[in-house]
């Protein structure tokens, strides 16, 4: 049994073999699973029940996925959603995202497959409510970072309003202060494996993260690369230079 301790999934699937086959597997790995088989009794559920996630057919009867999962976000209903479509154009995938989804996965796909995404979804969403180690505030170079709130002073005295993102890969740094943290691994905690294909996005992150807390954004002293490898977060830099 793997299943994130107390984890409730709601499955909103039409294909009732397909379903069951689903719930089966969730609940064999340790999961409380409920199942809907149309939009609109989806939606229900989801409004009623406090899920820790969505599993979400796209092609509904009642209420299409992306149109439910957008129905939540606009009632601000923040649980992750993972859809499952028989198509898989990067349109669709776009779409998706754009509707508010966590990850996405293409039918046929093996249970195995289901298993491994929904558990990383759920670590990743239990690890954003966790303050980091050394508290819910981090402090380097003169710059102050809120986890709670996401509002950061930098060493210049502006203040910043960050991402969840921008946020939480901070927090990937900070764990691990003075070591370094591989770019697959902030991609793993921050967005979940196969969201984004890239690790340049990371780097387009890092280089913002710069602007806003490195003096010298082009020789930073906190927020370094480490070439091929990731990135290392150095708290106080030794004043050798
Ligand atoms: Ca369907």
């Amino acid at each position: 049994m793997n299943g994130i301790e107390g984890a409730r999934i709601l499955v909103v699937e039409d294909e009732r073999h397909l379903a069951s086959g689903i719930r089966e597997n969730l609940e064999l790995d340790g999961y409380a699973v409920e199942v809907a088989h149309d939009g609109l009794e989806g939606l229900a559920m989801a409004r009623d029940g406090a899920y820790d996630l969505i599993v979400l057919d796209v092609m509904l009867p009642g209420m299409d996925g992306f149109t439910l999962c957008e129905t939540l976000r606009e009632e601000d209903r923040r649980v992750p959603v993972l859809f499952l479509t028989a198509r898989s154009t990067p349109e669709d995938r776009i779409r998706g995202l754009e509707a508010g989804g966590d990850d996405y996965l293409t039918k046929p796909f093996h249970l195995r497959e289901l298993l491994l995404r929904v558990g990383a979804i759920l670590r990743r969403r239990t690890w954003y409510r966790e303050p980091p180690p050394g508290g819910a505030t981090l402090e380097f170079g003169g710059n102050r970072i809120d986890f709670g709130s996401y509002q950061a002073r930098g060493w210049d005295g502006r203040e910043h309003t960050l991402t969840q993102k921008e946020a939480m890969i901070l927090k990937a740094l900070a764990e691990r202060a003075g070591e370094v943290v591989a770019r697959e691994e902030i991609l793993e905690k921050v967005w979940g494996y196969d969201v984004f294909p890239s690790t340049r996005t990371i780097d387009n992150f890092i280089v913002r993260l710069r602007r806003r807390f490195e003096p010298d954004p082009e020789s930073p002293r906190h927020i370094h690369t480490v070439r091929g490898v990731g990135y290392r977060l150095t708290l106080a830099p030794e004043e050798t230079r």
